[in-house]
């Protein structure tokens, strides 16, 4: 969905479609030539990273393979609960591979932080992560990010993956939702 659409219930644009598709390439690339040569897979977090795992990974051109997993840690509202729980676990066995976690943000950098420490108990050889937007509050928890497409004000966004109790998540840029929607 364009996000002329939903024009009222927005403030601002942040990354238009447009930009979104010259930094998945340019993320695509350096993915490419870290992992050349190995066995790579890729982990998305449901839901928020469909979008951007979907386009990263057609992107790239070492030959990867992909699985996701579920976890909760902000239920419907805008505030992270720092409780993180396990909805959907991987069908694949980290043990020994590769591992790249694909995110769609870094706010507090909780969830990531948890996640990253949860598969390299699994045995991972190697446990990275590569988020689209990354906000200024990430950098509080240590939360080491291979990569990040964009820093974003501490504002909340939608859209391109991201919700506001599910919806918004088709927007092809990523907006900041107006307080009106959610207060
Ligand atoms: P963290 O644990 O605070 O880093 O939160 C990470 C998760 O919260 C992300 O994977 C998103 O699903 C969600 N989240 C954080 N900030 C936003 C936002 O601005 N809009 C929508 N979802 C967000
Ligand atoms: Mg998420």
């Amino acid at each position: 969905m364009d996000l002329e659409k939903v024009s009222g219930e927005i403030t601002k644009i942040l990354v238009t479609a447009e930009q979104i598709d010259s930094k998945v390439a340019e993320l695509a690339a350096e993915v490419d030539r870290r992992y050349e040569g190995k066995d790579l897979l890729l982990i998305g977090v449901l839901k928020g990273a469909v979008m951007f795992l979907a386009d990263l990974s057609r992107a790239m051109q070492i030959p990867v393979q992909m699985d996701w997993m579920a976890v909760s840690s902000y239920g419907s509202g805008t505030q992270s609960s720092g409780v993180v729980r396990i909805l959907k676990d991987l069908d694949a066995d980290v043990l020994g591979r590769h591992v790249l976690i694909v995110e769609d943000i870094i706010d507090s950098g909780l969830t990531l932080s948890w996640l990253a420490s949860n598969l390299k108990a699994r045995g991972a050889a190697s446990v990275e992560i590569v988020a689209f937007l990354r906000k200024p509050d990430a950098a509080k928890v240590d939360v080491e990010v291979a990569m990040v497409g964009f820093d974003i004000p501490n504002e909340f966004v939608v859209g391109y993956g991201l919700d506001y109790a599910e919806r918004y998540r088709t927007l092809k840029g990523v907006a900041v939702l107006s307080p009106a929607v959610y207060s």
